[in-house]
């Protein structure tokens, strides 16, 4: 009896103090001519955390956007992602890296915050001993048999798995459609539950580097380290090892394709619903340019993404498309061409 007690004193505590593991990512993505930035960073619900990490990405933000407005220079880039354990489900830990590279040098720095969630004060650093997940993951994945006759094409989500993954999953499964996702390593931890049900729906998962870095600028090993991370953790929390590969803003150079063992999927349809905010410019963007053999890029990093994407659905199975992962339309175009 007083376990049990004991249990719920500990549990309300833990939910007052807000230091679950339901934590989401916020993520900031903006290209033009003079800069590319790649923000993910998260959301605790604890305040004072919440407070100090807004002020760490504001400050480096602002600061990067105010230098680099003019487009004569070389592209810049700011790149923040971060790491967050909850440790002995008490201390939270959460590692926020930037990289900023502008003309030509690089700038790195870390914002490290030990959080005690009992006593809800931050605390210099926390005795860590790691615990670890092995749940024995065993993956059911469902196959379809596909009519290499009928028109083909392949949805693709970048950037995530996110928040709005979830409502895009909802939307394939409700038209019996499978997709592929090029997701980012650094996201999966936080979202590993989601991204498992994407596997399990029959839906395709590829690499999209660990934290969305302009490739061609980082060292060999620095570009494995992007690729092998993302690798690991998606086989650590899902069961499941992807073979396909997506660069970060699909740029890749010579000398790191030959460093590769995935397959490299680009797209030629893009959608950009990173840019256009309305669903129904996103959607005729992809049904205008839709066509057999077709790669349809999109984000499932926005809810306009979602909007786009039934319309896009029923219109192109009107027109007789089947929707396939990008294996199936590898398999499709190899029996075709036995034919
Ligand atoms: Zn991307």
């Amino acid at each position: 009896m007083i376990s049990i007690k004991k249990y719920f004193i500990i549990l309300t505590l833990l939910l007052l103090c807000g230091c679950t593991n339901k934590e989401l990512t916020k993520t900031i993505m903006k290209t033009n001519d003079s800069y590319i930035v790649s923000i993910n960073y998260p959301i605790t619900s604890i305040k004072r955390v919440d407070n100090k990490i807004k002020k760490y990405i504001d400050n480096l933000y602002n600061s990067f956007i105010e230098k680099h407005t003019d487009s004569k220079q070389e592209l810049a880039e700011l790149n923040i992602d971060y790491t967050s354990d909850l440790i002995k489900e008490r201390f939270l830990k959460i590692v926020i890296n930037s990289y900023q590279y502008s003309n030509k040098n690089i700038f790195s720095n870390s914002l490290i915050i030990n959080y005690d969630c009992l006593t809800k004060k931050f605390i210099n650093d926390i005795p860590i001993h790691e615990i670890s997940i092995n749940e024995n993951i065993k993956l059911n994945i469902q196959k379809k048999i596909i009519n290499p006759k009928k028109k083909i094409i392949a949805l693709t989500f970048d950037d995530g798995p996110s928040y709005y993954t979830k409502s895009i999953l909802e939307t394939l499964n409700k038209y019996n459609i499978k997709a592929t996702f090029f997701v980012i390593g650094n996201k999966v931890k936080t979202y590993k539950d989601i991204l498992k049900k994407v596997i399990e729906s029959g839906n395709e998962i590829g690499n999209h580097t660990y934290n969305h870095k302009l490739l061609s600028r980082l060292k060999d090993d620095e570009f494995k380290e992007q690729i092998n991370k993302t690798q690991e953790l998606i086989k650590e929390y899902t069961g499941y090892s992807p073979t396909i590969f997506r660069p970060s803003y699909g740029t890749i150079n010579k000398r790191l394709k030959k460093m590769i063992n995935l397959e490299i999927v680009l797209w030629n349809i893009d959608t950009l619903d990173w840019k256009y905010k309305s669903y129904k410019t996103i959607a005729k963007r992809a049904i205008s340019k839709a066509r057999d053999g077709g790669i349809i890029l999109m984000h499932d990093t926005h809810k306009r993404s979602n909007d786009a994407l039934k319309i896009i659905i029923e219109e192109l199975l009107k027109q007789g498309f089947e929707f396939v992962t990008i294996s199936e339309l590898n398999e499709v175009k190899m029996l075709r061409n036995i034919r």
